[in-house]
């Protein structure tokens, strides 16, 4: 299988789950988002070990933004602590 390639402008993945290592609460913009879409702590240590190993796929991404935060916002809900 050819590996997928990050659709640009998504973000769905920096927005819907939660990061408790550095505070992102679920369904938020994370703080390290830029406005253009992009991870301004990327190629950088403090880039969360979480963000290193998520690699899109299709289950995740879908074939737009809106099923990736859909798909994202239910694996959150799903994974909650407490739930
Ligand atoms: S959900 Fe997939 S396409 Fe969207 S930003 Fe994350 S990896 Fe990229
Ligand atoms: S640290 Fe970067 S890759 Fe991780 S959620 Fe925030 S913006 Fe996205």
């Amino acid at each position: 299988m050819s590996e997928l390639e990050c659709r640009p402008g998504c973000a769905a993945c920096c927005i819907a789950p939660s990061i408790s290592t550095i505070g992102k609460a679920a369904m938020l913009p994370c703080a390290s988002l830029s406005d253009e879409g992009l991870c301004s702590l990327f190629g950088r240590p403090e880039r969360p070990a979480v963000c290193l190993s998520l690699k899109p796929s299709r289950e995740m991404c879908g074939s737009s933004r809106e099923e990736a935060l859909a798909y994202l916002a239910a694996l959150e809900a799903a994974t909650a602590p407490g739930t």
